[in-house]
């Protein structure tokens, strides 16, 4: 294979923040990728509603990863209509790119609920899965899940660079304990969440007034 592996981290992304980016910044290195796409879901199929637009989402990554070549932003699955099913999204990357290995990234508590995503057993078909084990997080792998990674788990990365997808391979990165969801609570409590997420993109969140409390009615000043 002569084209480097492409990188894909889905997520709400509601917002970025330094863990995301310094987790797929890590694996752009330590699997050599050519590059990693943060891919922004439209209606996650899995949880409510984002709080901030598709577009505010999207424009906080694309300001996040501007002067980093090895990253960057992959809108297309806020340009389709219906639910953002991740094997729908493989498959036109594949069309998009033939000969490029594709890996998606995901933490083990995905990966440890696979099956319950739609034509899962599909995603092998366009991609590997590179699954990150985070310390932190014990996951019971159903029992689907646990066969796949029997049958497709690599230990050498270059299995990534040797075929198009099917593999599983497992990376353990250092843990940075930074979360949207905590972020947002900051936010709500109106307390800073500086230095958790790029100054550039808690500028536009504050500019643009999204996570924080909404001003108290006269009613009930
Ligand atoms: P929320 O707190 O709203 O659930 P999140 O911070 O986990 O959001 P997502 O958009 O759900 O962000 O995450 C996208 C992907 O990034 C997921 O695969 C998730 O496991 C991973 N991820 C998020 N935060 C970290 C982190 N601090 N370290 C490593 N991976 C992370």
């Amino acid at each position: 294979m002569s084209t480097a592996p492409v990188g894909v981290l889905g997520g709400t992304f509601d917002p970025v923040h330094n863990g995301h980016l310094r987790l797929a910044m890590e694996m752009a290195t330590a699997l050599n990728m050519a590059h990693v796409r943060l891919v922004p879901c439209a209606r996650p199929p899995h949880r409510g509603a984002p709080t901030a637009s598709p577009g505010q989402r999207a424009k906080w990554i694309r300001v996040a990863v501007s002067t980093e070549p090895r990253l960057r932003l992959d809108d297309r699955e806020l340009l389709r209509d219906g639910p953002s099913y991740t094997v729908d999204t493989l498959a036109s990357m594949r069309k998009d790119m033939p000969d490029t290995p594709l890996c998606l990234i995901m933490g083990r508590d995905v990966f440890a609920k696979l099956p319950q995503w739609h034509q899962w057993e599909r995603i092998f078909d366009s991609a590997h899965i590179v699954l990150i084990d985070r310390p932190d997080i014990d996951a019971t792998l159903d029992p689907e899940a646990s066969t796949a990674l029997a049958e497709r788990a690599v230990d050498d990365v270059q299995a990534l660079h040797d075929t198009l997808c099917g593999h599983i391979y497992t990376y353990t990165p250092p843990p940075l304990a930074i979360s949207a969801s905590y972020i947002r609570q900051l936010l709500a409590e109106n307390q800073s969440p500086r230095y958790l997420l790029p100054m550039a993109v808690l500028d536009d969140i504050m500019d643009a007034g999204v996570y924080q409390p909404q001003p108290a009615t006269a009613a009930t000043q």
